[in-house]
């Protein structure tokens, strides 16, 4: 059996990001949008600092989104100190679910937080902000299949949330992002999250993954959150996510 977790040969990541890029781009103009529009952040959870090291050096890769603060850490330092060397500057995404004693340090290391969903997190963050200094752009993450294990507002929380946000934490939400039911038609959930982020006034929207970043793009996706598609697979996880 092939190790699924390390591809045989990290270049192979390279081409399949260039390949990937150019997919993007063309399904971008054959949908009416400017190639632009569309972000690529590049999942590299799981995947060392070396596997992920060529897309940045080669692939000239800088947006990337990882799913564990604790994992990210030592592999971003690491990582965003070999880029300086190239004057290259990394932007990091936080895209898994953050607990709030973890809230300082997303925002000490992450660029993008996007998965804010409940108010103990923006009070956190609020907090962290403040204390720090820092202000990493931040996103709310919807549960739009109201799945009971899974992380983000429901839908027909979001407008009261993303207010509550704004009103009572200052907090400056630039888009949302959702991760639509493993198993189900991915549309309706792309659509309900264009309809929530239009009528509060948002313009990000992180939606898509290596399965249906098409479909994404399409129903107005402008980051799309791709990993194995360019990393290969990766091993299943002891613990769920
Ligand atoms: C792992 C992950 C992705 C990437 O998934 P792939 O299917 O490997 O492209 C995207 N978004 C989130 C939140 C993830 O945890």
């Amino acid at each position: 059996m092939t190790d699924l977790a390390h591809p045989a040969d990290p270049l192979d990541a390279v081409a399949r990001l260039e390949a990937l890029r150019a997919a993007i781009a063309r399904r971008a103009r054959d949908c009416g949008r400017a190639p632009e529009a569309v972000r690529l952040v590049a999942v590299s959870k799981t995947f060392s600092a070396d596997e992920v090291w060529p897309t940045i050096a080669i692939g000239g890769q800088t947006v990337f989104g990882e799913n564990r603060v604790q994992e990210a850490i030592p592999k971003w330092r690491d990582l965003r100190a070999r880029a300086a060397e190239l004057g290259t500057t990394i932007e990091l995404h936080l895209i898994g679910p953050l607990q709030s004693n973890k809230a300082r340090e997303a925002v000490e290391h992450f660029d993008v937080i996007e998965t804010v969903d409940r108010e103990k997190i923006a009070s956190a963050l609020a907090h962290e902000i403040q204390r720090l200094g820092k202000h990493p752009r931040l996103l709310v993450e919807v549960n739009t299949g109201a799945e009971p294990q899974k992380a983000g507002i429901l839908p027909e929380e979001a407008d009261a949330f993303l207010a509550l946000c704004r009103d009572t934490y200052g907090l400056t939400i630039d888009g949302l992002m959702a991760i639509p039911p493993v198993g189900e038609q991915a549309s309706p959930h792309f659509a309900l999250l264009g309809v929530i982020a239009k009528r509060n006034g948002l313009n990000e929207l992180s939606m898509g993954m290596s399965a249906d970043w098409p479909l994404a793009v399409q129903l107005g996706a402008t980051a799309v959150r791709v990993g194995s598609a360019i990393f290969g697979g990766r091993a299943p996880r002891q613990t769920p996510v």
